[in-house]
């Protein structure tokens, strides 16, 4: 029967392999860190990733995860709201926050109860093994080789997969790095937990209640150039937030993080495959944060792999697998996912212009500061308008095996 690698048990590892596993295709899984306590990962799961989640049949287990929805947007510009959009914006599950730590470490487990599941932790995959210009397995950073009739890289925006496959990666220029914060939430977050964007002071920031119970999340926009100059970061919130907040913030200000700087990565290859190899998720497409994407764009390249892959692996399952028919579902995968990753980046390139517009010329941000109470309204409904592919999904994914 053929054998799949996966390296990397972010949200793209972790739920394809257990895709697999699920459906009798012998799978290993391979996770550099020792647990998933990482610093830092995203939250935000769109309704097009629960759909994606529940497609898979994990609602149950969604459920036991610490989570949070979404109530709405808010767009603050200087200290005025432009509008209010409530979830779910017209779709059928509002945009939730989900724990990622719990949420792997659960897929994991209900894997791990499948036979023919491999788990390897703690050690990388560090190179790709080959034989007769095809991809055959890997070597893991503790000197072991593994071999496999496919490898998939799902190890992230670094891949190391994809340097030795020698998929080039064309990134797109750099325009941001975020600064992240933690702090106590306000009560009122608890039950009215709003995704506030503000606008003002030549600032970009935005606020929410995360996954984890009674902690609001900052993320704050900087050039990537800017050092992280040491500041007085309660001082300076106190004097940008919305005005129900400025009282917090002072109260809490010396339990505010420092802050962890993330440096965003965005780019695509141009080939996500080579014999043997195959690149998901941020391996192939690391996607900008703005508009909580790559989670979501991420579940759905699993979806459309297990519909290309499991029927070719499963046709190895009495006897040699069939490396042409491996390769050749390769290809269509990327020919499927390609055009809604492509969208969906150019869609966040554009909304991240409008915020860089409106940081960038105070004169318009007061204009539209000032007449809010009448623009706002007609704001919302384009902005609401044009939420819908980001929040849903461009081209139809089925999960069908
Ligand atoms: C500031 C910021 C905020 C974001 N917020 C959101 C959000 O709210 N919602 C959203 O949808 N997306 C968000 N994203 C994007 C999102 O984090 C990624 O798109 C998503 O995590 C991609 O999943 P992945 O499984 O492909 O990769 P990753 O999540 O990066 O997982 C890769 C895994 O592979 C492991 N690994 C790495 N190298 C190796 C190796 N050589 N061998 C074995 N294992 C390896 C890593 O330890 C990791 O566990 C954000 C991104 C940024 C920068």
């Amino acid at each position: 029967m053929a054998r799949v690698i996966i390296a990397g048990a972010g949200p793209t590892g972790a739920t394809l392999a257990l895709l697999l596993a699920r459906r009798g295709i012998p799978v290993t899984l391979i996770e550099a860190a020792r647990d998933f306590q990482r610093q830092f990962r995203g939250e935000g799961l769109m309704p097009s990733g629960l759909d994606a989640l529940h497609q898979m049949g994990l609602d149950s287990l969604l459920e036991t995860i610490p989570h949070h929805p979404l109530s709405a947007w808010e767009f603050w510009l200087n200290d005025r709201r432009l509008f209010r959009a409530d979830e779910p914006l017209g779709a059928n599950r509002p945009c939730t926050l989900v724990s990622q730590p719990p949420l792997l470490s659960a897929l994991v487990q209900v894997a791990q109860a499948k036979p023919g599941f491999e788990w390897i932790f703690g050690t990388a995959a560090k190179d790709l093994l080959w034989r007769n210009d095809r991809v055959a397995g890997v070597l893991l950073a503790n000197g072991r080789t593994l071999e496999a009739d496919l490898v998939i890289g799902a190890d992230g925006r670094a891949s190391a997969m994809r340097q030795q496959g020698a998929l080039a990666l064309e990134t797109q220029p750099k325009s941001i790095d975020v600064l992240w914060f933690k702090l106590p939430a306000p009560a009122s977050y608890e039950t009215d937990n709003r995704f506030c964007t503000v606008v003002k002071g030549g600032r970009v920031f935005s606020l929410f209640h995360g996954a984890e119970a009674g902690k609001m999340h900052l993320a704050w926009a900087i050039d990537p150039e800017a050092p992280t100059e040491p500041k007085d970061w309660a001082t300076t919130f106190a004097a940008l937030v919305p005005p129900d907040l400025v009282n917090h913030f002072r109260t809490v200000k010396d339990e505010i993080t420092p802050p962890l700087r993330l440096s965003v990565v965005v780019g695509r290859c141009d080939r996500w495959h080579r014999p043997g190899l195959l690149l998901l998720g941020d391996a192939a497409h690391p996607m900008s944060p703005v508009r909580a994407q790559g989670i979501n764009l991420a579940l759905r390249d699993v979806i459309v792999a297990a519909n290309h892959l499991v029927p070719v692996l499963r046709a190895a399952q009495d006897g040699a697998p069939d490396p042409t028919a491996i390769d050749q579902a390769l290809g269509r995968i990327q020919a499927e996912r390609e055009p809604e990753i492509i969208e969906a980046q150019r869609l966040q390139a554009h909304e991240a212009s409008r915020g860089e517009l409106l940081r960038r010329f105070g004169l318009l941000r007061q204009g539209l500061s000032i007449c809010s109470p009448m623009v706002g309204p007609l704001v919302e409904q384009v902005w609401t308008q044009q939420q819908k592919p980001l929040r849903e999904g461009i081209t139809p994914v089925q999960l069908e095996v």
